[in-house]
């Protein structure tokens, strides 16, 4: 069979023995999952064990290009890597571009999967369809820049395409990145510590066959539309690369800036990429195919006779090379230069105005190897802590963490790269360095599912809300949410190419030969998001996560917080358009079926070969919960509890009667043996409290063996604080012991279907009610709330004796088998 876009071979290479195999999955492999995520997911389903360590040898790294990768046409030369994240615990994906993965096309491969882990370092050699594993020891600890120029003379062709990691992913820093063309990377969830986990230094690539095209006309009347639409469509990144908007974006008040507190910062102007074009730029390169040309290049020397000597040898006067005034930093031109999110996140949002300072940091992640945004965000994190006094000098090692320090961010990059002082704990990225570290830290993060948020601000910019939320990686800025931008991820295809849908639709149809409805296109989407999204569940994530941090219910000057209660409508709303659970998101059986994805579904409920779990998240949570047997026993029974509450317990006594358990929750809970002790942080005040306890003390009265005891929340900071709901003391927090004191799961607040009736009756009461009026508003919404539970039927307290049946299920791996 002819066919076009794909060669029907996907490469996988054994690690631990060394073994090599292909596999040809068949035309129908390609059709429904098209490359990028939806070939990750796939593989991350089957072959991944349920609660794998994300560094050890049970993991795999997929190396995705999709089926358009290396079509000559602009936009076509992105690949996505992905694994199970070791940052994030869950989906782990990052596209990049450059050429590698259209090389690894032109080699006639449709992706690489590496199982397994290598006893010492190693790269693989792929010269078209030859495959070899050959000895890396002697580029192990060496940075990309360094790491090329060795494979290439070491191979002998200088056309050799080379991803690969650098010391910081040997040394397994979680936001540690794979580089590919020295410039390029596919930075976000730390797929670069993956690959130093199998000691698998790069992957080379040769390719010498271009990539088969059905209707090669048509593609190239496409191409021909960039380049004559380029002023129109194309113009300013074609001129500057990302980064031009800064200043407009200050203006907004949506900058971030000092870990996101402020929106707008006086030095933009002295750090966006006009002002990088006029100072430091000497030339913009593109991505294979590309004819817009966005990718920035910088050169600065130290000093001004070495500059002046670069501008006239290495760019023969057309380029001229900036100088550091304060003679420190030389910025190799083979790293490329900063784009937006680098100039955010090494720059603006750590009071940074040093353009040069900023150029070295980002050079130095790409020669070490480091996610910028992850970095940039983690120091922004740990700069709040010290300026807070939660971290110290004590901490530090005596370094210290203060913003505005350009010196001290270079210096920081590279003790975090090789893991020194407190680069150790910030190699962990913020979210598990606010856990380890306890204190309230949490309260400074700027993480989604453990993914530090991309320099996009919430508040700001609407259209970014349910990227963040619910983005399958966490707090990724693609709009990888969306089905139009989920489908380029997956057939690869560059975001910032202006075609509409009707033309990515053109160039799928064009390079393939497949006839592609508008439907299908959209589906193909869905799949990728609703694979990764069976994947995540199957990891231990659910609604709960789909989450912004505290710091985004703050108020900006110019820009309102987001409540919960927004947030959950979006989560909600999301969760319908997808075709998933509208309280827990889980994707129906319909959706499943219509998806023709049963096979993969199934493999997020049977691999039970390990509990499901956050992976280390919930193991470093548990290990600092200050609980053991001799303070449980000093909370309140249920008993105890009720006789306290004075006024308030005819409240709880008439819920205890609607709440009843029904004869299937009671024979359900009947049968869990396994729980063993059950901790609820409370308060007399509160209503959810009030309404969800009854139902608690029920199912812990019906599981054999099982002790409740009630502590409450503000005379138990430290316990309340190991379970925040994203950033807020939220009430009800239950959470399951077993006989170990291991945590099982924990259940907080309510259940999510009366959250989202909540949001409803607030939008309606408090939110239209003029400030004047807000008493009589608050007593309409407790009456409209308290409505909802006295429904025939209590649905709301079903939903919660759902979620918690489920949360155990799920920690027991009582799932029901498909
Ligand atoms: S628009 Fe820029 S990033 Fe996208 S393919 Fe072209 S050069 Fe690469």
């Amino acid at each position: 069979m002819d066919r076009h876009g794909y060669w029907n071979r996907i490469l996988h290479v054994g690690l631990g023995d060394g073994r090599t195999w292909v596999e040809e999955p068949g035309d129908r492999f390609f059709r429904r999952y098209a490359g990028g995520r939806g070939l990750i997911a796939h593989y991350l389903l089957t072959q991944v064990p349920r609660g794998a360590d994300p560094l050890g040898p049970d993991n795999i790294l997929i190396f995705a290009p999709g089926v358009v990768t290396g079509a000559p046409v602009p936009g076509a030369g992105r690949h996505s890597v992905g694994a199970k994240s070791p940052l994030t615990g869950g989906f782990g994906e990052s596209e990049s571009g450059g050429y590698w993965g259209a090389e690894l096309k032109r080699a006639g491969w449709d992706a690489v999967v590496v199982h397994g882990a290598s006893p010492a370092p190693v790269y693989l050699w792929i010269n078209d369809g030859a495959v070899e594993l050959r000895d890396a020891r002697h580029l192990w600890g060496r940075v990309t820049g360094d790491v090329e120029e060795a494979i290439v003379a070491e191979l002998g062709d200088a056309r050799i395409r080379v991803a690969q990691i650098g010391p910081a992913g040997e040394n397994l820093v979680r936001f540690a990145c794979i580089a590919n063309d020295l410039n390029e990377v596919a930075g976000r969830t730390g797929m670069g510590a993956v690959m130093g986990s199998k000691r698998l230094k790069a992957i080379a690539v040769r390719g010498r066959t271009p990539v088969k095209i059905a209707d090669p006309p048509g593609l190239t009347a496409l191409a021909k539309w960039v380049s004559s639409t380029m002023d129109q469509k194309h113009r300013a990144f074609h001129e500057f690369g990302t980064g031009a908007a800064m200043q407009g974006k200050s203006l907004e008040g949506g900058m971030p800036v000092l870990n996101y507190r402020l929106g707008a910062a006086d030095s933009v102007a002295r750090v966006d990429a006009v002002a990088v074009r006029d100072q430091i730029r000497v030339k913009m390169t593109s991505c294979y195919a590309c004819s817009v040309r966005c990718k920035k290049v910088v050169h600065i020397e130290p000093t001004e006779e070495a500059a002046r000597a670069a501008s006239d040898t290495v760019y023969k006067g057309r380029a001229k090379v900036g100088v550091d005034p304060g003679g420190r930093y030389r910025v190799d031109p083979r790293y490329g230069g900063p784009e937006y999110e680098s100039l955010a996140a090494l720059g603006v949002n750590l009071g940074l105005d040093d353009l040069i300072a900023i150029c070295k940091s980002n050079e130095l992640c790409n020669a070490l190897g480091m996610d910028t945004v992850s970095l940039g965000a983690t120091l922004a994190w740990a700069m709040e802590c010290f300026e807070k006094g939660v971290l110290t000098l004590e901490d530090t090692g005596g370094v210290p963490l203060r913003f505005h320090d350009a010196d001290g961010v270079v210096g920081l990059v590279e003790m975090i790269a090789h893991r020194r002082g407190v680069g150790d704990l910030l190699a962990e990225g913020s979210e598990r360095a606010a856990r380890r570290l306890g204190r309230g830290a949490e309260a400074f993060l700027t993480t989604v599912k453990g993914l530090e948020m991309a320099m996009h601000d919430p508040r700001h910019m609407p259209i970014m809300r349910a990227s963040y939320l619910l983005a399958p990686t966490g707090g990724d800025h693609m709009r990888q949410s969306g089905n139009r931008n989920g489908l380029r991820n997956q057939v690869g295809l560059c975001h910032f190419l202006a075609y509409d849908d009707a033309q990515a639709l053109q160039i799928l149809e064009a390079v393939t030969g497949w006839e592609v409805t508008p439907e299908e296109l959209v589906a193909t989407a869905h799949r990728g998001l609703t694979l990764a999204r069976l994947f995540n569940l199957r990891e231990g994530f659910g609604r709960a996560d789909d989450r912004l941090p505290a710091r985004f219910s703050d108020p900006l000057p110019k820009h309102a917080g987001l409540t919960p209660e927004q947030q959950d409508t979006i989560v909600t709303d999301y969760y319908i358009e997808q075709g998933w659970d509208a309280a827990t998101g889980v994707p129906t059986t319909e959706t499943i079926r219509a998806l023709e994805i049963e096979d993969d579904a199934a493999h997020a409920v049977t691999r039970d070969t390990q509990p499901a779990t956050r992976e280390e998240r919930d193991d470093m949570a548990q290990l600092r919960i200050p609980l053991d047997a001799a303070r449980f026993a000093t909370g309140l029974t249920w008993k105890d509890y009720m006789a306290q509450m004075g006024d308030t317990r005819a409240r709880t006594e008439d819920n205890y009667q609607k709440a009843v358990l029904t004869d299937e929750e009671r024979k359900f809970f009947a049968g869990i043996t396994q729980v063993r002790h059950v901790l609820m942080l409370a308060e007399n005040w509160c209503g959810d409290v009030h309404r969800n306890s009854p139902l608690i003390a029920s199912i812990c009265e019906t599981m054999p063996g099982c002790e409740l005891r009630v502590f409450f929340r503000d005379q138990n900071l430290d316990l309340t604080d190991c379970f925040l709901n994203h950033g807020f003391r939220s009430i009800p927090i239950v959470v399951f012991f077993d006989k170990d004191w291991n945590e099982l799961g924990r259940w907080i607040e309510r259940a999510h279907a009366a959250t989202a009736k909540v949001a409803g009756i607030r939008a309606r009461t408090l939110d239209a009610a003029p400030k004047d009026q807000q008493d009589a508003a608050m007593a309409e919404y407790r009456k409209l709330v308290t409505a909802e539970y006295d429904v025939p039927g209590g649905p709301l307290w079903r939903a919660a004796a759902a979620e918690v049946r489920l949360l155990l299920e799920t920690r027991l791996g009582l799932a029901p088998k498909a």
